[in-house]
């Protein structure tokens, strides 16, 4: 019955709160709880916007004295401390030691922003209109975001025709049934393939929304080698696997790739605020002053929070290593329980892994029971056929443990097997 004013007033278009429909009045690290007290567990994060947990207690009492004091909260794109100590620290922490030279573009606030800024970027860079990208990608709600989607019903919603992008097989898409790039790299050659000559790949690492797909190290190699023949740039949309969620700050420093252009959103704030930028060599700076300008390029909150998350996390090795064995435990405990169910397997990479079943409805029952058991977890896939569990990277191993027991217990009532011994507990 529609009784409240969400339902009443607030338009159907709405998707997370369809399944969970408490209202989350207080959060904290892990996290939430309800108007009347109740507490989840939150293994959802905010989509990868809360990779430090809800309301990190330092960067809460930053953005507090900011405001105390009358910080320039909203600024265009003009030049603020906050902004300053961003750049700087973005340069100290992230580029220098990775030995990466990147400008930064501020594109508006969202994930579907900067994949925006870096295919129009391309596309004048090159002067070539065609994108290439991946089955079962996602990179956004935006015209330009959805051309290069792969999900139908999202691409539907355009209402028009998506145009100057064609789809290429994503690592393992035939099963291995089929040699690496062996399209591509025919109808790059092919003066007749009748393909035209794309301005640039883009590709997620890991499939957030697309069922948790991670590409392999050789595989995202072989495409980097593959374009730089072609003189084709290469975007990687960092948006959902960037900031850490697969273990190093980009998700692409195993593979040992270095992009012409990157799209950062989700996590970069560190507080789970607005705010993304768009990556790229020097040399393709061929902006025109004000081309690509808004109102939301400068948001010194987010700024603040970010350059403090950068210098909390990022400054050594060890929160990337503690990082590394919550991984560890993570993919061990979804192993086991993926033991129950015949024919599931473990999907993605880092803190971006879940359980592919072989009945797609068992993942959505198993959401669905572990909300009945106070933890947020989402699907992804197609079919919506993989848990996709996203803890935050900082999460305590007792609070990833309870969280993992819930899951078991989930799939177990999922399948209707509740009462199977435990195989988290079980003894090695
Ligand atoms: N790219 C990727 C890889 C994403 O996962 C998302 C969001 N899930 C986006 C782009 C779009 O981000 P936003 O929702 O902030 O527009």
């Amino acid at each position: 019955m529609a009784t409240d004013i969400f339902e009443t007033r607030e338009s159907q278009v709405r998707s997370y709160c369809m399944n969970w429909p408490a209202t989350f009045a207080k959060a904290s690290g892990p996290y939430q709880w309800t108007e009347d007290g109740t507490r989840y567990l939150d293994f959802f994060s905010g989509a990868g916007a809360l990779n430090y947990g809800h309301n990190h207690p330092e960067l809460r009492d930053l953005v507090v004295d900011y405001l105390a004091n009358d910080g320039v909260t909203h600024s265009m794109d003009m030049k603020t401390p906050a902004k300053r100590r961003f750049l700087e620290t973005f340069e100290r922490v992230i580029l220098e030691p990775r030995k990466m030279d990147y400008k930064v573009m501020f594109p508006g606030p969202t994930g579907t922003n900067t994949v925006e800024a870096a295919l129009k970027l391309a596309r004048k860079v090159t002067g070539r209109q065609h994108i290439l990208s991946f089955t079962n990608a996602f990179h956004g709600m935006t015209l330009g975001a959805l051309s290069v989607t792969g999900n139908s019903m999202k691409r539907r919603g355009a209402g028009i025709p998506l145009t100057n992008s064609s789809k290429i097989p994503y690592d393992d898409y035939f099963d291995g049934d089929m040699p690496d790039f062996l399209w591509l790299e025919k109808i790059l050659e092919d003066s007749g393939s009748g393909v035209d000559k794309p301005a640039a790949v883009i590709v997620e690492t890991v499939q957030g929304e697309g069922g948790l797909n991670a590409a392999r190290m050789d595989w995202l190699k072989s495409l980097a080698d593959l374009l730089r023949r072609h003189k084709i740039l290469l975007i990687v949309d960092d948006v959902q696997a960037g900031c850490g969620r697969t273990g190093r700050f980009f998700s692409f420093e195993e593979a040992g790739l270095y992009p012409d252009i990157v799209c950062v959103s989700k996590s970069i704030s560190g507080y789970g605020l607005a705010m993304a930028l768009t990556l790229f060599k020097p040399e393709l700076d061929v902006w025109e002053g004000g081309e690509h300008n808004g109102t939301f390029r400068g948001n010194n909150l987010a700024f603040i929070t970010a350059a403090r998350a950068l210098e909390l996390f990022w400054s050594d090795d060890s929160f990337q290593n503690q990082l590394g064995e919550r991984i560890k435990e993570l993919r061990d405990g979804l192993e086991k329980i993926a033991e129950h169910v015949p024919g599931a397997s473990i999907r993605g990479r880092g803190f971006l892994t879940g359980i592919h079943f072989p009945n797609p409805d068992t993942a959505g029952k198993t959401a669905a029971e572990a909300y009945k058991r106070n933890l947020l977890v989402e699907t992804s896939g197609p079919q919506d056929e993989v848990l996709k569990l996203m803890p935050a990277l900082n999460i305590e191993s007792e609070d990833l443990q309870k969280g993992l027991a819930i899951v078991e217990e989930s799939v177990l009532a999922a399948t209707g097997n509740l009462g199977e011994p435990s195989r988290l507990r079980a003894p090695r």
